[in-house]
């Protein structure tokens, strides 16, 4: 087990990619906070799964784009002991043509998919560093980092920043034994993107462009993130990965 002994926040792990990642990391050994912006019977039942597996779990409502929240959720999530692995999975998707788009839906995407990394990042490297201990950052990006895809000028921006978020936060912790990377995602099947798998017209367009030619699963994210978080990856920092069936290299 990769994870054995650590604990671990994944933000947004009510359900989809954040909910696999959850369930791989207690699956490898860790202790997992189950943060959501809506908790209840969805992040209750990732919490069941989690000590199923014999692993403490705890479930912290936090907006992870506003300040006061993250603050809060690092101080509640100390009832695990110290945070060894933070991933920042939280996001959101709308979609909105270019000429249409408002500053409001700018931000709001921005807030969330950019912003709320990097406070929790920051907020989670300062207890670190101050209590002189080492860990583990895995930014959630997305395949839209480097593919086109129509209304996203405010989503793939956002998502694309992170590969440089994680970069410069590296270089920025490296010597205090913090590692930071990124998996960009390709097609993965939750409720995000739901829509697309049920599409007879749009899914056979986009499985097209993946090499393997079928969509990935949560769990999948989660054995790449549960290896950037472990041991194993001691001498990797400061990299973007993509998880997506070879859809960016096409
Ligand atoms: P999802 O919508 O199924 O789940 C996202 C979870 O994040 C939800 O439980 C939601 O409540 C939570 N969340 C949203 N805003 C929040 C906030 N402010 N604070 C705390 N929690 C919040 O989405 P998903 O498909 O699982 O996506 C997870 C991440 O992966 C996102 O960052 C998304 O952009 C990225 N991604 C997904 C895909 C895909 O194909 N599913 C592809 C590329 C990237």
């Amino acid at each position: 087990m990769k994870l054995t002994g650590k604990v671990a926040l994944v933000t947004g792990a009510g359900q989809g990619i954040g909910r696999g990642i959850a369930e791989v990391f207690a699956n490898e050994g860790a202790d997992v906070i189950v943060n959501d912006i809506s908790t209840g019977e969805k992040t209750d039942q990732v919490a069941a799964t989690i000590r199923s597996l014999g692993r403490r779990a705890l479930v912290v409502q936090a907006d992870v784009s506003k300040r006061e929240d993250v603050e809060r959720m690092f101080e509640e999530a100390q009832e695990l002991g110290p945070i060894d692995i933070l991933v920042n999975n939280a996001g959101v998707e709308t979609i909105v043509p270019f000429l249409d788009l408002t500053d409001q839906q700018w931000e709001d995407v921005t807030n969330i998919n950019l912003k709320a990394g990097w406070m929790c990042a920051q907020t989670f490297c300062r207890r670190a560093i101050h209590e002189g201990r080492k860990g583990a950052i895995v930014n959630i990006g997305s395949i839209q980092a480097a593919r086109v895809l129509p209304g996203r000028t405010h989503y793939a921006p956002s998502k694309l920043a992170i590969e440089a978020l994680t970069r410069n936060i590296s270089a920025e912790v490296g010597l205090n034994g913090i590692r930071v990377n990124c998996i960009h995602p390709g097609l993965i099947d939750t409720p995000m993107i739901r829509w697309v798998l049920e599409s007879p017209e749009i899914l056979p367009q986009v499985v097209a462009q993946i090499s393997l030619g079928y969509p990935g699963k949560p769990c999948d994210i989660g054995y790449a993130a549960a290896f950037l978080a472990s041991d194993e990856a001691r001498y990797i920092t400061g990299q973007s990965i993509y998880v997506d069936g070879g859809w960016a290299g096409k």
